[in-house]
């Protein structure tokens, strides 16, 4: 299931989402926050494009929030769950401090979740016909 030719894959290890080989973002460490988020211009292995018009990962900003909101409702419905005595305080700061430490690795797999929505698996060889935008 997530093994390299799955999108699971790409979007958790932030592989290239045309070869899964090259890596997509410019740092390995999403908590590299200078670079957070920084795509490379074309994968090192396959030489295709990451963005096929400017704009193109605005719509990851959708991706991020539906993480950002199923990680939410699973952290606070396993503080309910282990703790059903604790305050509604107690949850939203658990809640809260979840998003904070993890904002940068939801902002990384975001972006390659949206990218792996538009793009599929074609392995490092060109493929004949393949569409012009995503070549480099
Ligand atoms: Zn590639």
């Amino acid at each position: 299931m997530c093994r390299k030719g799955s999108k699971l894959y790409s979007i958790i290890a932030r592989k290239c989402p045309h070869c899964h080989e090259g890596e997509f973002l410019v740092s390995r460490n999403p908590y590299d926050l200078t670079r957070a988020g920084d795509l490379r211009p074309s994968c090192s292995v396959c030489h295709r494009k990451f963005e096929p018009e400017p704009g193109f990962y605005y719509g990851g900003m959708y991706a991020s929030y539906a993480l950002a909101v199923a990680q939410s409702v699973t952290v606070y419905v396993a503080v309910t769950v282990l703790a059903p005595a604790s305050a509604q305080s107690t949850r939203l700061f658990w809640v809260l401090g979840a998003l904070l430490l993890t904002t940068p690795v939801l902002y990384a797999w975001s972006k390659a979740l949206w990218a792996n929505l538009f793009i599929g698996y074609k392995g490092v060889q060109r493929q004949p016909g393949e569409d012009s935008k995503w070549l480099a």
